[in-house]
């Protein structure tokens, strides 16, 4: 069942503020995550702030219940840090700001899973986007994605931290080797995979009629990047998109936990 994923305390945070769709700021947002065919637990977790322009996917792994809890404090972690204060402070240093978020979270879930042993093991991906006016600041760890669209193309803007990337760009397999690798769920850094990560940081260019869209692997392995565009921009409303990228998703197997976030900067 689909369901929008938030939790209780995230939500009394925001004190009601944002809704998870609609329009602010001259930004459209849809999100939605869906626990898929297969598994029995969803284990993503995201948030979605279009107040202060904050947007995340975690993907969890582990054991029983350590998967959630791994993607949800990570969310959690990260959203406590990037507070709108913090984030209107930022000027230069906004990718510092949220490699320093990132990192935080990671202690902690490292802590959590020294300090409980059914936690142990458990990590988290992590995809963050921070919208201003004219760009979208990203901090990427693990194998959730970040596209860019812009005028009829689509551009995944992450590298994906896994084995399967890794070959890839040895040119060691082909794409089509890729899509049914053994290893294809290996993924090479995450949160909580050791005390020190370093995650991707970096800036793109966020013009008006340009849609940024990020998402577990449970949508990426199963939807290809130009569908994902397609759906995106042909959809009236961004919430529209993501229950129809996760329809199929679900369509093609639903193998996997989905998740999507899309944003729509207006015109
Ligand atoms: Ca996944």
């Amino acid at each position: 069942m689909a369901n929008t994923h938030e939790s209780a305390s995230l939500k009394e945070a925001l004190d009601g503020e944002t809704p998870l769709q609609g329009s602010i700021g001259g930004l459209r947002v849809g999100s939605l995550t869906d626990v898929g065919k297969v598994r029995e637990i969803n284990q993503d977790f995201l948030a979605s702030h279009p107040a202060h322009g904050l947007f995340i996917v975690a993907d969890g792994m582990g054991g029983h219940l350590a998967g959630e809890k791994a993607s949800q404090g990570a969310v959690e972690a990260i959203t406590r840090a990037l507070t709108p204060e913090a984030l209107a402070s930022a000027n230069g240093s906004m990718v510092d700001l949220i490699q320093a978020a990132i990192q935080e979270a990671n202690r902690e879930i490292v802590q959590a899973s020294l300090q409980d042993s059914s936690m142990r093991g458990m990590g988290t991906t992590a995809t963050v986007a921070v919208t201003l006016s004219d760009r979208v600041y990203v901090g990427h760890i693990g194998d959730s994605r970040a596209y860019h669209m812009r005028d009829g193309e689509i551009v995944q803007i992450t590298e994906d931290h896994s084995v399967v990337a890794q070959l890839l760009r040895a040119r060691a397999i082909t794409p089509a080797e890729a899509q049914r690798h053994p290893y294809r769920n290996v993924i090479t850094r995450c949160l909580g995979m050791q005390m020190e990560i370093e995650a991707d940081t970096f800036e793109v260019d966020w013009k008006p009629g340009d849609h940024l869209l990020l998402c577990s692997d449970g949508l990426s392995g199963l939807v290809s990047d130009e569908e994902m565009m397609a759906i995106a921009t042909e959809s009236p409303e961004p919430q529209e998109a993501c229950e129809r990228l996760v329809a199929l998703a679900l369509e093609r197997g639903g193998y996997d936990n989905v998740t999507v976030v899309l944003l729509a900067k207006e015109s």
